[in-house]
């Protein structure tokens, strides 16, 4: 184990009932999916992965022998020791005892001496209690990460890779997509892992290419715009701004026109190129709102 790093055990109470499993720890042990989902990756022979979780290490052996380096992230006191154990003589294998939430990628570098600054390739079969933390903090780092391969529940497999026009499409869709491209590429069932889990699970492949300058709108603001637009599913797009205070109707409706949209459009039928374009009128407009209670300045 690298000395000196102090995981900060925060979530880990959140949320979770007496028979969920310790830490989301269902571990997989279908043979066939543990190799399906490191090729996924593709060619890693020249990349440093950053695996989350690796709990037994069901992904870290066929990683190790297939990756430039390895960086494995584990909460879990007792199983990251053991991983440490197994690949201590190794040179390109570094287990960090810590949480993946609380660590950057260039620190995880840092902490390991493993060399590099290229972006890197992400793995995980995900604790599922704090998915969409860990997606978050993926997309924040989005420079740092060339892509992504990793497991989660179906249902948010479904939602992340969603199009929209689709009930399926929300937040999380278009969060995900601001930041690359989503892709669902098989589903597994509870009784690959141990133990099952109450749900199914997909495995999903994120290409990152971030895409807000190319809709030129900043990162923050538009993030915070998108979770205005979404604020409550079943308001339309025009209910959903006036209520967050940022526009009145004579403007709301003329960029939604402006940009081809029914009055009564609900956030989940915009495109990501119409959502951009309202936010870019009503942010050039926002002198006007400022006193107001939300401002689109994030
Ligand atoms: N990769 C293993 C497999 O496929 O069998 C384990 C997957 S299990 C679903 C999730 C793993 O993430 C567990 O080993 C758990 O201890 C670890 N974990 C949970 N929360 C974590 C956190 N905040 N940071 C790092 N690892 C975490």
């Amino acid at each position: 184990m690298v000395p000196g790093i102090a995981p900060t055990i925060t979530r880990y109470s959140l949320g979770m009932s007496k028979k969920k499993p310790k830490l989301g720890q269902n571990f997989l042990t279908d043979p066939s999916a543990r190799q399906r989902i490191v090729e996924a990756l593709g060619d890693i022979s020249s990349a440093t992965v950053l695996e989350i979780g690796p709990g037994r290490g069901a992904l870290t052996d066929l990683l190790a022998t297939r990756a430039q380096s390895l960086i494995a992230v584990e909460l879990d006191r007792a199983l990251a020791p053991r991983l440490t154990e197994i690949w201590k003589s190794s040179g390109h294998v570094a287990i960090l005892q810590a949480d993946i939430l609380e660590l950057d990628l260039a620190q995880a570098r840092a902490m390991t001496g493993i060399a590099g600054d290229a972006p890197m390739v992400v793995i995980g079969n995900l604790p599922y209690y704090i998915t969409s933390d860990i997606l978050l903090r993926l997309f924040e780092q989005a420079a740092s990460i060339s892509r992504a391969v990793v497991m989660v529940q179906e249902e948010v497999a479904d939602r992340l890779a969603a199009t929209s026009g689709t009930s399926t499409y929300g937040l999380l869709s278009a969060t995900a997509q601001m930041h690359g491209r989503v892709e669902k590429l098989f589903a597994l069932p509870p009784e690959a892992f141990s133990p099952a889990p109450g749900v199914s699970s997909a495995v999903i492949r994120l290409d990152m290419h971030p895409r807000f300058e190319e809709l030129h709108v900043d990162r923050t603001g538009f993030l915070r715009f998108l979770q205005i637009c979404f604020r409550q599913k079943r308001k339309t797009l025009v209910n959903n701004l006036k209520s967050a205070g940022i526009a009145d109707n004579a403007d709301v409706f003329a960029v939604i026109e402006e940009a081809g949209l029914n009055a009564a459009v609900r956030a989940e039928a915009v495109s990501l190129e119409s959502m951009a374009l309202i936010y870019r009128r009503l942010h050039s407009n926002r002198g006007k709102h400022e006193k107001t209670g939300d401002s689109l300045a994030g």
